[in-house]
This record gives C-alpha cells, sequence and structure tokens, in this order.
C-alpha cells in the first residue's frame, strides 16, 4: 500500500542531505513524499543542535504536529542532530513521538518504521556505528531530475572546537573509500547531475584512517576527469588544515569552482585561542592571500561568531577589521549560543545578550554593504551561469548561479535552459543577487565548456 511521507528540515546542507538520502530509503518501502503534513502516514523532523534556535524549533514543530497524530495516526519520528544528543529523554518528554533515530542510523529507518507499524512501538537508535558503513550511498529508484546534487565524502569532526557540539552528535571523522564516492559520482553524472557538491565537516581531513594515501585534492583530481560533470564544489573547508596543494587545485582543475566556504569564526587571536581553532589572524590572512594569488577570481564566504565568552570591544573591533581586510562575499554571522557537554558553555566571562545582539547587528549591516558592492562591481562582466530552474521572481525568468556561487536571474525559456551553462551578461546588482541577459557565448572566456548554442540575444 502506497504511503505518504513528510519531511521537515532545520539545519545545514548535510542535513538536507541526509533527508534526501531518507526519502530514498523510505520510497523502498512504497513511502512518496508529500510536502503537506496533514497528508502524511509518516512525519519525520530532521533536526540541528548547533545552536539554540533551531534546536527549540524542533520542539515547537512537534507541538504543530501534535494533532496529525490524534487525528489521522500518522507515526511521528525526529531524526539528526537533537535526537542524537537527547535520545531516549525525548521520548520521555513527548509522549506522542514515535521515533527516534540518530545520525548514523539513517540505514535503519525502514526497518524501524516498519516495526513501529507492527507492533506500535516507541523506538529510540541512537548508537554510533564505527564502520562507516552509515555513509553508504543510497541510489535513488527514479531519476533524480536534477541539476545539482550532494555528496556526503565524510562525517563527524575530530576537532572539538570549544563551541561546537558537531563531534559530540555526528561522532569522529570517518570518510567514505574513493572508490564508492567515485562510484556514486559517476551514476549521478549518468542521471544528468551536472554540479557536484561534496560535503564533510572538516573535508581537509578527507582520507584519514583510510587503505591508500588518497587526500582531498586527490579526490577532487579524480571527481574533475568525470564526464558529465561540470561543476564541483565542497563544504567545509578548515582555515588550519588548508593545504597548498588544495590552493593549487583551484588554478589546476578546470571544473573546481572558484569560491571557498572558510570559517573564521573570530579576527581575534586571544579568541582563536579559546575557541582551540588552531590558527592566528595573521595565518587566515596569509592562506587568504595565497588563495588569491592562485585564483585571483575566487569569491570568500566564511562564519563567524559574534560574544563568545570573554570577547571584549577589542577583540570585536580585530574581527570587524578582518572582514574590512578580506572583504567576504558574503557571510554567515551567528551569535555565540552555549551548547551543553561543550567546553566554552562553561566559560564564565560571559557577553550580555544586548552587546551580542548590537555586535551581531553591526557586523551585518558592514557585510550587506560589502555583498552589495561586490555584487555591484560584477555588472557588465560576463559570466558562465548554470541554470536551475524557474526564477521565484518571474515566470518568465530562469535563475542559476556563476561559478563564483552568485544568484543570478535571467529572462529565459525555463525547458531549454535549465541544466545549461549559458553566458550571461550582468547588468544589475541587488543585495543578494545580479540580473543579466544571455549573450553569445562566444563573448565568456574560454572556460565555459561547449554545451550549449544560445541564439544570440
Ligand atoms: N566545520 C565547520 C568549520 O569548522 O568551519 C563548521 C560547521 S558548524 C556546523 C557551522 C557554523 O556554525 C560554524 O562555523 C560556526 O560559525 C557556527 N556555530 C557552531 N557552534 C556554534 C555555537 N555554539 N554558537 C554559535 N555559532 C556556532
Ligand atoms: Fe565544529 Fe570545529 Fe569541527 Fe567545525 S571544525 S565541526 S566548528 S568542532
Amino acid at each position: 500500500m502506497e504511503r505518504r511521507v513528510y519531511i521537515e528540515t532545520y539545519g545545514c546542507q548535510m542535513n538536507e542531505h541526509d533527508s534526501e538520502r531518507m526519502l530514498r530509503l523510505l520510497e523502498g518501502i512504497s513511502y512518496s513524499e508529500t510536502k503537506e503534513p496533514k497528508d502524511a502516514d509518516f512525519i519525520l523532523i530532521n533536526t540541528c543542535s548547533v545552536r539554540e534556535k533551531p534546536e527549540h524549533k524542533v520542539y515547537s514543530a512537534l507541538g504543530r504536529f501534535k494533532k496529525y497524530k490524534e487525528e489521522n495516526g500518522a507515526i511521528i519520528g525526529v531524526a539528526g542532530c537533537v535526537a542524537q544528543q537527547e535520545g531516549e529523554r525525548l521520548l520521555d518528554r513527548i509522549p506522542y513521538l514515535d521515533m527516534v533515530i540518530g545520525t548514523h542510523a539513517i540505514p535503519m529507518l525502514p526497518q524501524l518504521l516498519q516495526k513501529i507499524e507492527v507492533s506500535g512501538e516507541r523506538l529510540c537508535e541512537t548508537s554510533f556505528d564505527k564502520n562507516g558503513k552509515y555513509l553508504e550511498a543510497i541510489f535513488p529508484r527514479k531519476p533524480l531530475d536534477k541539476i545539482k546534487s550532494y555528496v556526503t565524502i565524510m562525517q563527524g569532526c575530530d576537532h572539538f572546537c570549544s563551541f561546537c557540539i558537531v563531534p559530540y552528535v555526528r561522532g569522529r571523522e570517518q570518510s567514505r573509500p574513493g572508490c564508492e564516492i567515485i562510484e556514486e559520482v559517476k551514476n549521478l553524472a549518468e542521471g544528468g547531475v551536472k554540479e557536484i557538491f561534496l560535503l564533510g565537516q572538516n573535508v581537509n581531513g578527507y582520507g584519514k584512517g583510510l587503505k591508500g594515501e588518497l587526500t582531498f585534492p586527490g579526490l577532487l583530481r579524480q571527481i574533475d576527469e568525470i564526464d558529465g560533470i561540470e561543476r564541483i564544489r565542497f563544504t567545509t573547508s578548515h582555515p588550519k588544515d588548508l593545504s597548498e596543494d588544495l590552493i593549487q587545485a583551484y588554478s589546476r582543475l578546470s571544473k573546481l569552482c572558484e569560491h571557498i566556504h572558510l570559517p573564521f569564526q573570530s579576527g581575534s587571536n586571544k579568541i582563536l585561542r579559546s575557541m582551540h581553532r588552531g590558527y592566528t589572524r595573521e595565518s587566515y590572512l596569509e592562506k587568504i592571500d595565497r588563495l588569491r594569488e592562485r585564483c585571483p577570481s575566487i569569491a570568500l564566504t566564511a562564519d563567524v561568531i559574534v560574544g563568545f565568552p570573554g570577547e571584549e570591544e577589542e577583540d570585536f573591533k580585530k574581527t570587524l577589521d578582518l572582514m574590512e581586510k578580506v572583504r567576504f562575499d558574503d557571510l554567515f554571522s551567528f551569535k555565540y549560543s552555549p551548547r551543553k557537554g561543550t567546553q566554552a558553555a562553561e566559560f564564565e566571562d560571559r557577553v550580555e545578550e544586548k552587546v551580542k545582539q548590537d555586535r551581531l547587528s553591526i557586523l551585518q549591516e558592514i557585510q550587506r554593504e560589502i555583498t552589495f558592492q561586490k555584487n555591484q562591481a560584477l555588472v557588465g562582466s560576463v559570466e558562465e551561469v548554470l541554470v536551475e530552474g524557474q526564477s521565484k521572481q518571474s515566470d518568465r525568468d530562469v535563475t542559476g548561479r556563476t561559478r563564483s556561487n552568485k544568484i543570478v536571474n535571467v529572462e529565459g525559456d525555463i525547458q531549454s535552459l535549465t541544466g545549461k551553462l549559458v553566458p550571461v551578461r550582468i547588468t544589475k546588482a541587488f543585495p543578494h543577487s545580479v540580473r543579466g541577459e544571455i549573450v553569445n557565448r562566444k563573448s565568456i572566456e574560454s572556460r565555459v565548456t561547449d554545451t550549449i548554442d544560445i541564439a544570440v540575444s
């Protein structure tokens, strides 16, 4: 019998991808996706506990879904980082919750669900899998119909930054064997995927513990050779471990997009030390210089935290100074949020909430202006855009991204352009995107591949 699943996802790309993988597994036991929780036989909340805010969302979502349990008998489950962290406590706390499934238990989802369907038991599975089986690819049953796809290359983290919950809820670093990753990417390429987004909490650590000597840049080189794949992106790279080999890959691999997300967290050495980040502002800035030397057009984005315990005005000014020096294309900025079980949660010199908020507002205002200026600087240039589909802004527009990851909207036919690389002249800048017009493909630099003949507009 065909049944329906509704999945609500919070948090990072890793969680988005885990939700996709869970959906594929559920398709194997005759579940199809619904976007309406009221129509679902199974409601699954895939959670994030990196900060307090997303963690709280889980409890409000559970409150919203309670009525579907009462009215329709829906089975309700919680997956992801909160599930891993809270385990049985969640079942104790929420009497109408049926399933808690941890970050390493994804492959067990179908069996757990079937067991609940038959017996009505309430189940919790949060053990860690040290063999990395949980990372194996879950191939879709139907054609993917996608232009871009995530591929997990590793999970977990060995860094233990003093603010971060990830090593506790995702476990130690485990890398997938290169041959499995290559097989998955080839499969995606055959299914029409053009852009691969490699995922790992610390991609520079890729290969540790694997037989052989495959490193992250080595893996990139292998993926770069796969026919059909046009673009490669990845996240996240830790500044401490950013190697010269990876920096060089930007000028050597034609499919590696000119963008790196390199979280700096703070511009103050005092705070970086107490965060246990393992680098200084000077060594971070040096790596940025090396990246720009090797790849002058590289776009830079980062994560930054304000209001970490002990952060004084002087430290915050150093963060602003680092931002002004680098001029990031975009920044993901957060107020420090104490996470139970992490070292920094025990630090006593906490920063007042109002100070954190004020610092965040100042920082975001500065970054808004820089991002806008960066977008304005693109006006007049011709960029290669991978068209992803219909734009949200107008029925007549399609949307896509440049190699530097800027969102571009352009007038054009969705059917013929989706999945194609097209040359676009940027005509107008907005705070979070740019607008352009498709031009003759001869007007873009030689790096544009020969995949489309566009009528000259
Ligand atoms: N592995 C990545 C790295 O080291 O750069 C980061 C992964 S973490 C899931 C994503 C971002 O969340 C971090 O870069 C950090 O800025 C932010 N973050 C993590 N823990 C936080 C906390 N306790 N409070 C505020 N922000 C936090
Ligand atoms: Fe968290 Fe640090 Fe690991 Fe990133 S490197 S996941 S911030 S512990």
